[in-house]
């Protein structure tokens, strides 16, 4: 078991006016795959998240929250939970 509990959701991000738009990529480790702003990962890290992972990033994603940035905590943690069976599954195949 591994229980890095990693918050960095960065809260100084915010009302800075705005800044242009990065190219959105995909949010493996280490994976500069373009993907839409809507996706989580590229479709190769995608198929590696387990599907309850998968189920945990849809049922939390709210329409719209990549255009306003304001992902909820539970999106967020469910999130890296699913970056962290992507890096873990790549650490077994490494
Ligand atoms: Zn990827």
């Amino acid at each position: 078991m591994n229980r890095t509990a990693r918050s960095r959701i960065d809260p100084t991000r915010r009302s800075q006016g705005r800044p242009p738009d990065p190219p959105h990529r995909c949010h493996a480790r280490g994976c500069t795959t373009e993907v839409a702003a809507r996706l989580l990962m590229c479709r190769k890290h995608w198929r590696m998240v387990p599907r309850d992972l998968q189920r945990g990033v849809w049922a939390h994603y709210v329409d719209g929250q990549e255009v306003r940035k304001d992902p909820t905590p539970e999106y967020l943690e469910a999130a890296d939970r699913a970056i962290d069976a992507v890096a873990e599954k790549e650490a077994a195949l490494a």
